[in-house]
């Protein structure tokens, strides 16, 4: 059914359903001086990945019905007019969406506090005539509607993080990669956020570890990087570099090429989804980008982004013109998305997603299986889901830019490719993965979303006498498994 509705594959399968091998034969035996297809033409107007938003877009929303193109692609117009209190962002979106909806968010907000930071290009991203089936609204706005209680297994920094850091906010789990976080703020707050101990002002409910954006603390961590002979690999993230001053960005690059071991460097950002403005008209930032790819270049290392798009829709000709820029300048840049319910969970989703990002030159890198985060029940899908569109989507496009879907395994078992399982109980949800490259011996437990599990599943977490059980189930049949005469 999904498939019918892909212009490129429906036409194909139609078409070789209708059509023997020998007709297929005949055609190609014919005349050799001719161009056979084989398939039908696509009509070019089915080719939706190509259409993005074009035009001032954002003057539909009354409060920038005014706004021209310079002023809404000028990045310091953009900060500026962000909204980051609550009452302000209803206020901003209340003329245009029912009073239901607005008491939803109200409610929504209150019982789930977070730090808030809309801009109005997002804001004029959302399509506010279905605010509840809107895949934006579903990320960054809380409705009190769709709350469901957490997981009984979810800690608050699930992937621990902190646990592989010998200095703070640098995080060294993997042999010759390390991540570094230099600062704790965003350009936006995604309800979903995995590093919500740490990132966003505190919340009344939250108290964050503090990762400042403090040049003194990452002294340490390039002590540490250069102190590491094995390291070779750099991911700077936090927070969002998108909100790192220029000369900061520049320091931090520098510091990192500086270091031979170091070969390459990537700078992850969700800047460029919510606000590519300022690849157009940050000038000093981008430069401070652009003078570090290069940079890397004449020392034989790659610098490149890595940025988080989830939705097609979050892609618009705003987009593809800062993109064009890094492009031009030969910026890698790749993408890393979150398997979300209601935002990208389907297969015509995920392929559009990856097809649009390859046309403006992005290229499709993960899809994480949602990590478990508080208060996002509503967001989280089974890791049956991952696994049914990863065997949809591989195979519509250039395998380079296929993403590969992971499981971010709780505990610290690193990134696991979600096919990888050793054992999986649809049943009860739990899947159990090993990292012999990370945490050789160890089993690490990935748990779907309880309102998603068939009711025997649903039954036995309403017990809690039966959670430990279902645990050491799932184990002891990994175990064997993994230990097996198959293994
Ligand atoms: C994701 C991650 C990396 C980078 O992993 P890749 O698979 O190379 O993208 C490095 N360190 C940590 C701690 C990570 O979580
Ligand atoms: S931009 Fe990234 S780090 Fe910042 S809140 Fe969103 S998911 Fe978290």
């Amino acid at each position: 059914m999904l498939f019918a509705a892909d212009p490129l594959i429906g036409s194909w399968i139609l078409w070789s359903t209708v059509m023997t091998a020998n007709d297929i034969l005949k055609i190609v035996g014919e005349d050799k001086t001719q161009i056979n297809h084989l398939r039908p033409i696509p009509d070019p107007e089915t080719l939706v990945h190509r259409k993005l938003p074009e035009g001032p877009f954002w003057q539909k929303i009354p409060a920038y019905a005014n706004v021209d193109e310079e002023t809404f692609l000028d990045h310091k117009w953009q900060a500026k007019n962000s909204l980051t209190k609550p009452k302000k962002l209803i206020e901003a979106f209340s003329g245009l969406v029912s009073q239901h909806f607005i008491e939803d968010v109200r409610a929504g907000f209150e019982a789930a506090p977070m730090a808030v930071r809309v801009s109005p290009y997002l804001l004029s991203l959302i399509n506010w005539d279905e605010p509840y089936g809107d895949p934006l609204i579903r990320q960054f706005i809380p409705l009190q509607s769709r709350r469901l209680p957490n997981h009984p297994q979810l800690g608050l920094d699930s992937l621990a993080e902190q646990a592989d850091a010998p200095v703070p906010g640098l995080t060294h789990r993997y042999p010759d990669k390390a991540l570094f976080l230099p600062l704790d703020t965003c350009p936006v707050y995604c309800r979903f956020c995995t590093r919500s101990y740490a990132v966003g002002l505190d919340t009344p409910t939250v108290d964050k570890v503090n990762f400042g954006q403090k040049p003194e603390r990452w002294e340490l961590a390039f002590q540490y990087i250069n102190s590491r002979p094995e390291l070779e690999d750099i991911v700077v993230s936090g927070g969002d570099a998108f909100n790192l001053r220029a000369d900061r960005v520049q320091h931090i690059g520098d510091r990192l090429l500086d270091i031979d071991h170091i070969r390459r460097i990537r700078i992850a950002t969700k800047g460029i989804a919510v606000m590519p403005q300022k690849i157009l008209t940050d000038h000093e930032w981008r430069d401070a980008l652009l003078s570090l790819v290069k940079k890397g270049r004449e020392r034989h290392k790659e610098v490149c982004l890595h940025t988080h798009f989830n939705n097609p829709d979050e892609i618009t000709w705003i987009t593809r013109k800062a993109l064009n820029v890094l492009t031009e300048n030969g910026v890698t840049v790749r993408n890393q998305s979150v398997l979300q319910r209601g935002v990208n969970d389907d297969v015509e989703t995920m392929v559009l997603l990856g097809r649009r990002l390859g046309y403006i030159n992005v290229q499709p890198y993960y899809v994480y299986v949602h990590d478990l985060v508080p208060k996002v029940e509503d967001l989280r899908t089974t890791l049956q889901t991952a696994l049914d569109i990863e065997k949809h989507v591989r195979g519509t496009t250039a395998g380079f830019n296929t993403p590969t879907f992971v499981v971010d395994a709780p505990g610290g078992g690193g990134k696991r490719n979600a096919h990888s399982f050793e054992h999986y109980d649809r049943v009860t949800g739990i899947s159990v993965f090993t990292a012999p490259s990370v945490r050789p011996g160890q089993f690490f437990l990935y748990f779907d979303p309880i309102h998603l599990l068939p009711e025997e599943g649903q039954v036995r977490w309403a017990n809690p006498m039966q959670h430990q059980r279902m645990i050491d189930e799932a184990l002891d049949r990994a175990r064997a498994k993994f230990h097996g005469p198959s293994s």
